[in-house]
């Protein structure tokens, strides 16, 4: 199987191609066909399976795809909600090279540092928000961030937002989010609290176990 098989398109595989990925690993050849299908989905994968770009790679092509005139303001269109700074920096990271060839815009927000930076980059308008619970809901009660604008919203490493707490911040994020959008949700384990949480978030999911 290939990438330009699963139905990834041009301006996203010759980024994949610079990477040096020649095939998609077994998590992205089972989501990427049915994310690009717009359906929901519920991935039960660890980290080290590529499971970054099997759901970074459907989001930019959307979003390449429906990207109009370049005057557009840009209200996010896509939110990733990841436990921890280094996750949250590695994924956008894979945005910059997955989509360096789509002219879609992206930041990541954490706590533990000063916020000027991140408001800067925000006000330039963005494609793809990458954020950590905290700082996200912060910058949103500040009025830096609304979420009405969001289509595609990806929870990342469920369990771990579990076990750190992250519940109630959740819970307000999800609220906030409109009820029109596609959703994915990723957890390495899927214990009964993780699975009602999924619930909650997700319409009718296809399911992917790696
Ligand atoms: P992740 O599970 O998303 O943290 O990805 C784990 C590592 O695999 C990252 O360093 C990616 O750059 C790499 N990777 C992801 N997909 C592929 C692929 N199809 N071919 C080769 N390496 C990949």
């Amino acid at each position: 199987m290939t990438f330009k098989e699963l139905g990834v398109i041009e301006p996203i595989l010759k980024a994949l191609d610079a990477e040096g990925y020649t095939h998609p690993t077994p998590i992205q050849e089972q989501s990427i066909p049915k994310l690009l299908q717009k359906r929901d989905l519920l991935g039960c994968a660890q980290t080290g399976t590529g499971k970054t770009a099997a759901f970074t790679i459907p989001i930019l092509q959307h979003l390449y795809q429906a990207k109009g005139n370049t005057n557009r303001t840009r209200p996010i269109k896509a939110l990733i909600i990841t436990p921890t700074r280094e996750l949250a920096l590695q994924i956008g990271e894979s945005i910059e090279s997955y989509g360096k060839h789509t002219g879609l815009k992206s930041t990541v927000i954490f706590g533990g540092v000063k916020q000027g930076k991140q408001t800067a980059a925000l006000s330039q308008g963005i494609d793809i928000l990458v954020a950590t619970p905290g700082r996200l809901l912060d910058l949103m009660n500040q009025g830096f961030i609304s979420l009405n604008g969001i289509e595609y919203f990806v929870l990342d490493e469920a369990d771990q937002m579990l076990d750190m707490g992250f519940i109630h911040d959740i819970k307000k994020i999800l609220a906030k989010l409109p009820s029109k959008r596609q959703s994915l949700f990723f957890s390495a384990t899927m214990a009964p609290a993780i699975v009602e949480l999924s619930n909650k978030i997700l319409g009718n999911p296809e399911k992917v176990t790696v």
